[in-house]
């Protein structure tokens, strides 16, 4: 009888890509995907801990599978993402109805046939796709669990990574994105230390490859030489992803970022003046331990200044065996988190509404991703989400749309004849 699998996923790019390839690993076994997890003879659960909520839906969706794995005893039911560290014992005590828990990254023996393939491709992948060049971390940001859970930086080796990006073109992908918890730091464990930019040149050359970009860049290791790549290369997005967690010196170091307010501000204006035009994103914390008003202000001072096309804010919330958490008081309260994230949610609301209005009446390049409630959806390369209406088949086509609304958060338009 034909098997199927069902694969749960929360959480960053790298659980969705983890994801994705652990779904053609099973597909390349003879399963195939199951729309929910009742119908499913194997069920994985990727989840994240980034923050307590993350972890409580974790929790939630295992008791939730409890009585399927009762009435089913034959189910296989697996857990990975950064919940599982390497002492499983606890997870074991606590989810005892689980069969496996296996790291972030991992592909168990259980899981995989017997092949040579390094990674497991997607038969059919999505015009748009991931691909991590990088795995774990050696920064050991205060607040931050994933060194703990995903390890050490690992780069993929060069060759790999362009014969992967050429396999996944030539099955059809047309964008791709490098992923890296800090992609900066690519190729330094590498024999002759590759970095980004060489990666990015060498990716730039894939036939039928369209554009390409990459997530997340670390403020006190991204090079002059990177950005210029960025600015010289034709496939490359002028879009940078560059978290500044805090505008405020003081809280920068209590987070151990290794870079004050004043090198991300240089930084920020190198990139604009080599990359006029580029579109900028970021990430925010607020509230963290004994981050005063005054503190805040700075974030809000930095984010008003900059002007970023998208900000990622989120409140602070402690995570086990950080040194945050081992060693400073979360003391701002749940209500003064969440009216700092207010602010901040609505003064970029403003700014993204000002920026994406510029757009009005312009023409812009879209990769067509797929269908979203009767319309075609894509991405700009400065990473604005796009839709329109149109009768014919566009997936995975680079079309031109003018832009006829705007928000703060899509565009909408009309196709433009080719
Ligand atoms: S750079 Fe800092 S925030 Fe990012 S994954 Fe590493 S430790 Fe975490």
């Amino acid at each position: 009888m034909q098997q199927h699998y069902h694969i749960w996923t929360i959480g960053c790019q790298m659980n969705k890509v983890e994801s994705e390839r652990l779904g053609s690993l099973l597909e390349e076994r003879g399963y195939l995907p199951a729309a929910t997890a009742e119908k499913a003879d194997i069920i994985v659960v990727n989840g994240c801990v980034v923050r307590q909520s993350a972890e409580n839906r974790i929790v939630n969706k295992l008791d939730a599978l409890k009585p399927l794995k009762k009435a089913n005893p034959g189910l296989t039911l697996a857990v990975t993402g950064c919940l599982v560290n390497s002492n499983t014992s606890q997870l074991r005590e606590q989810f005892p109805h689980v069969d496996h828990f296996f790291k972030p990254g991992e592909q168990p023996d259980w899981l995989r046939k017997a092949t040579d393939q390094p990674e497991a491709l997607p038969r059919h992948p999505q015009p748009a796709v991931y691909v991590t060049i990088i795995r774990g971390c050696d920064n050991f940001c205060s607040y931050c669990i994933v060194p703990y859970r995903r390890g050490r930086e690992k780069s993929r080796p060069m060759s790999e990574i362009v014969s992967e990006v050429r396999e996944l073109v030539r099955r059809g992908a047309r964008e791709v994105t490098l992923l890296g918890q800090n992609v900066d730091s690519y190729g330094h464990d590498l024999p002759g230390k590759p970095d980004l930019a060489d990666l990015l040149t060498e990716l730039n050359g894939s036939q039928g490859l369209a554009r390409l970009r990459f997530l997340t860049n670390h403020p006190k290791d991204m090079s002059a030489k990177l950005i210029a790549a960025i600015a010289r290369l034709d496939k490359v997005c002028r879009q940078i992803n560059l978290p500044v967690q805090s505008g405020n010196n003081d809280i920068l170091q209590s987070m151990k970022r290794g870079y004050t307010s004043e090198h991300y501000r240089n930084l920020i204006a190198g990139i604009r003046n080599k990359i006029p035009g580029v579109a900028l994103s970021t990430d925010v914390i607020v509230g963290f331990p004994a981050e005063s008003r005054e503190q805040f202000q700075d974030t809000f001072n930095l984010l008003a200044e900059v002007r970023f096309d998208t900000v990622h804010v989120a409140a602070y919330s402690p995570r086990p065996g950080t040194l945050a958490a081992r060693e400073l008081k979360d003391d701002i309260s749940a209500t003064e988190k969440k009216r700092r994230l207010h602010l901040v949610e609505q003064l970029q609301e403003g700014i993204a509404s000002e920026i994406n209005r510029r757009l009005l009446g312009e023409t812009v390049e879209v990769l067509v991703e797929g269908r979203n409630k009767g319309k075609w959806q894509g991405r700009t390369g400065s990473d604005k989400l796009v839709f329109f209406s149109d009768s014919a088949n566009h997936q995975g086509q680079l079309v031109n749309i003018r832009i006829e609304k705007t928000s703060p958060w899509s565009l909408q338009g009309k196709i433009e004849p080719a």
